[in-house]
């Protein structure tokens, strides 16, 4: 395994989750995550070998709290100087990052000055980068955005039906995001269909908690769901998706505080909102299967918004050699795939049944029947990306 692992942090503002990946097999060796910051609960949980194991954190900077522990704990292993670099997940690159790039203090800066398109995330990784930096003087660390495999998108399909000058004043346009797991279910598609990703066309559908579809022409972006903002776009596990923006104003009106309807939006709709249940894909099918209406009429819901975007971005292509299943619910529910290729029969999908049970909860394969066009599930991998485009800037 010498001098072949990479560190991947992802930092939230009150969680840090890590993962030490074997740049080699592609495997994570070790991970974990920080979580409760800012409460006396704060702690870091790990797994390694199979076996569990939590630390609690003392009163303090929670992130570099965590990043001490998890310098500790590599130690501890003799993992650490195996260690070749730090791969930092990045949510918002806006226009300024197309790529990984090396951290510095002026990459810093950068991110930071993002911080009003991401005000949630961006703030969180520079404090993360920080500590990790602090932790990790002597090892390179990279930046890898969510946004940067979007970049490739033509001006159609990022600019809003809006007055320029709220794009040139604000920025305001379609960033999209999930573009590392995109860009990897790509790549391995494109070896599932035995073509050169330059030479073929897919449609991503990454289907987590967060949601959205990608049209990936040539190996490029060329189409998004998500937005502006991740609220953008699909039916998600809280998030509502697209509607229509008169009816935040509407509540205002109603008042609703800016703050009610955009939690509202982001945290009490989508899958949770529709079903009254759960945000959570597993308990709303079984809820469906008991009966549940609020349960049926949002995985119905979740299910035809898919098939719409998919059928839209027929559109931005010119030929198509896939449609990609991945992510939590995309790799393992059966179902909601099922009802998804039913929506799209008139394109000819058509299900091959015992190919869509199979390739579930890791296993990866294609689900519709010889001679109709292609679905397929791929698990996605988004520390593994992080990890081997770092690795590339550090040999380059
Ligand atoms: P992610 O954000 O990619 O971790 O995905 C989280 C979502 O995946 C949640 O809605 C889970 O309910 C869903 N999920 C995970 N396993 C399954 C499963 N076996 N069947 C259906 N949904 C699942």
């Amino acid at each position: 395994m010498s001098n072949s692992l990479v560190l991947v942090i992802n930092s939230g503002s009150s969680s840090l989750k890590f993962a030490l990946i074997d740049t080699v097999v592609g495997d994570a060796v070790l991970s974990g995550l920080g979580e409760c910051f800012g409460l006396p609960e704060a702690n870091v949980s790990w797994k390694y070998n199979g076996e569990k194991s939590e630390y609690a954190l003392s009163e303090g900077n929670h992130h570099q709290l965590a990043v001490d522990r998890i310098v500790a704990l590599v130690e501890e292993l003799g993992l650490k100087d195996d260690i070749i670099a730090v791969g930092h997940r990045v949510v918002h690159g806006g226009e300024k990052f197309t790529s990984t790039v090396k951290l510095d203090e002026s990459v810093l800066e950068e991110i930071e000055n993002l911080s009003d398109l991401a005000p949630l995330h961006n703030p969180a990784h520079v404090i993360g980068m920080r500590a990790s930096m602090a932790a990790f003087p002597t090892l390179s660390q990279y930046a890898v955005f969510d946004t940067a495999f979007h970049q490739t998108m033509p001006a159609k399909a990022y600019t809003g039906a809006i007055s320029r000058k709220l794009y040139e004043d604000y920025g305001i346009r379609r960033y999209g995001f999930h573009g590392t797991s995109h860009y990897f279910v790509s790549r391995e598609a494109a070896k599932m269909v035995n073509k050169p990703i330059e030479e073929s066309s897919f449609i991503s559908v990454h289907l987590g908690n967060g949601a959205s579809v990608c049209a990936i022409k040539n190996g490029m972006s060329v189409d998004t769901s998500m937005g502006f903002t991740p609220l953008a776009g699909l039916m998600m596990g809280t998030r509502c998706g697209d509607l229509d923006p008169s009816i935040i104003e509407f509540l205002l009106k109603k008042g609703w505080t800016q703050e009610e309807v955009f939690d509202e939006l982001n945290k009490k709709s989508g899958l949770l909102g529709v079903s009254g249940l759960t945000s959570d894909c597993r308990g709303v099918i079984e809820a469906m299967e008991n009966g549940h209406e609020g349960a049926t009429l949002a995985f119905e819901l979740f299910c035809y918004r898919v098939a719409k975007y998919v059928g839209s971005y027929m559109v931005a292509l010119d030929e198509l050699d896939g449609i990609i299943f991945t992510a939590g619910i995309g790799e393992n529910s059966q179902p909601i795939r099922s009802k998804i290729l039913e929506n799209l029969k008139i394109f000819g999908y058509r299900e091959d049944e015992a190919a869509n049970a199979a390739a579930r909860f890791g296993n990866k394969g294609i689900i519709t029947q010889p001679n109709t066009p292609l679905a397929m599930v791929i698990p996605t991998n988004e520390e593994w990306v992080i990890a081997k485009e770092s690795m590339a800037l550090l040999h380059a």
